[in-house]
């Protein structure tokens, strides 16, 4: 039989050393939260994350590179053999007056209460470098079960943060677990708090609720709830959560979250979706230009110019889109190879650039008409028109002198 230090698996392996320095001086240290879960679950880790009853001075002092990302609230980040750790001080989290954040926070020296205000039992697991679990409150049983309950009573935790509600929808979307009855109670009651909540802070748990695994068993705990009716642009347009799909499926980014509803809904634009949940700029762009696609691909299919423009890691959200928009199946090798069989990748492939243009034209000037010129012979040897030959464009522009103005 295989020991509980065997299961661990490389990634905690290579974390050990961590917990050994601060234990050598005298410090307690455990992996906690979210990648305990995930190794019970044998589902893929994401972040290591380590707390400690060292000071994040403390912490400091001991490791030779150290990020001091929110000391204030206990945590650095530790650079070890290229990899980043959060580690963050035994805490108590002090009053919770605003629903948001803790109005203050206390460095203690004992775990226990550190697990304590953590939000959910399957949240609130410690292991040691042995691979040794605490489990005060159950956790490990909620796994077994696959449920997600509050760490004491849910009226309580709601109220000191109501993300903790939509962190539970989240996890139920990710995991595929159930919320128990009486948590779910709770999140009901509370959930009128969470218009006190940042709403970067909501948008970064629905992004990875509208990403899980299990959304749909995510979505029925929204209708359910009625949580949808204190979210932005779902409030003014509860209609919205009846246009989704039958079967909604993953969809890794908030962009296309954003894309699927405006062209389930046209009414609401994507402006307002990234303005009322505070998108980055980023977002907005790539919110525009897949819906372009979309649009592109719905009036012509995949032709030469569409497939040109549509870099690679485009594929993907473009795929899943119009699987769900237009129950259309779309393989990804499919268009890469149309996309490798295009006479040209890029501009830098065309046989002919800016300057043999101006050499060609010696009494011309430089300006607009060069990038004309450029884009319409691009355009024309993506589609098959003009071979991509200097002899040839040349002859095109001879016989199409217009094309120079
Ligand atoms: P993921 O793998 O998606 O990162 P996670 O469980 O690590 O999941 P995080 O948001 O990274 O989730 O939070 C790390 C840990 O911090 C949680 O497991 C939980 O113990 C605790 N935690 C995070 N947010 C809250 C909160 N709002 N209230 C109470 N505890 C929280
Ligand atoms: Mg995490």
């Amino acid at each position: 039989m295989k020991t509980v230090i065997e299961m661990l698996t490389e990634r905690f392996i290579k974390a050990k050393p961590i917990l050994e320095k601060l234990e050598k001086h005298r410090f307690e240290a455990y992996f906690v939260g979210g990648c305990v879960r995930d190794l019970l679950l044998n589902r893929s880790i994401k972040d290591i994350d380590i707390a400690t009853s060292a000071t994040p001075e403390e912490v400091q002092k001991l490791f030779p590179k150290v990020i001091p990302v929110g000391i204030e609230h206990g945590t650095v980040i530790v650079r070890h053999e290229h990899e980043s750790y959060e580690v963050t001080t035994f805490r108590l989290d002090g009053d919770y007056s605003d629903s948001r954040h803790p109005d203050s926070v206390e460095f203690i020296k004992k775990i226990d209460k550190d697990l304590e205000r953590r939000d959910f039992t399957i949240n609130a697991l410690a292991m040691d470098k042995t691979g040794e679990i605490i489990d005060l409150f159950e956790g490990e049983k909620d796994i077994e079960a696959r449920l997600i309950r509050t760490v004491g009573d849910g009226s309580k935790r709601f109220k000191e943060d109501a993300l903790r509600i939509i962190r539970a929808l989240r996890f139920s979307s990710q995991l595929g677990f159930k919320i128990h009855p009486a948590t779910l109670q709770h999140m009901v009651t509370n959930k009128s708090d969470i218009v006190q909540i940042s709403v970067e802070r909501i948008t970064n748990e629905m992004e990875k609720f509208f990403a899980g695994a299990y959304v749909q068993l995510g979505l029925e705990y929204l209708y359910k709830a009625e949580i949808y009716l204190d979210l932005p642009v779902f409030k003014d347009e509860p209609i919205l959560v009846q246009k989704l799909p039958r079967e909604m499926k993953p969809l890794a980014s908030f962009a296309e979250v954003i894309v699927l509803f405006h062209y389930l809904y046209p009414k609401v634009s994507i402006s307002t979706w990234i303005k009322a949940w505070k998108c980055s700029n980023r977002m907005k762009r790539t919110a525009f230009e897949l819906f372009e696609d979309l649009s592109y691909y719905k009036q012509n299919g995949i032709d030469n110019e569409f497939i040109y423009q549509l870099t690679t890691e485009r594929f993907e959200p473009f795929i899943r889109l119009t699987d769900m928009l237009f129950n259309k199946k779309i393989i990804y090798n499919e268009l890469h190879k149309k996309k490798l069989a295009l006479p040209i990748q890029a501009r830098n492939e065309l046989a002919i650039n800016g300057n043999e243009l101006l050499s060609l034209y010696p009494e011309r000037k430089g300006g607009p008409w060069i990038k004309n010129i450029i884009e319409t012979a691009e355009k024309k040897v993506v589609t098959g028109e003009l071979q991509n030959n200097y002899q040839e464009i040349k002859e095109w522009l001879r016989w199409n002198q217009q094309e120079i103005n």
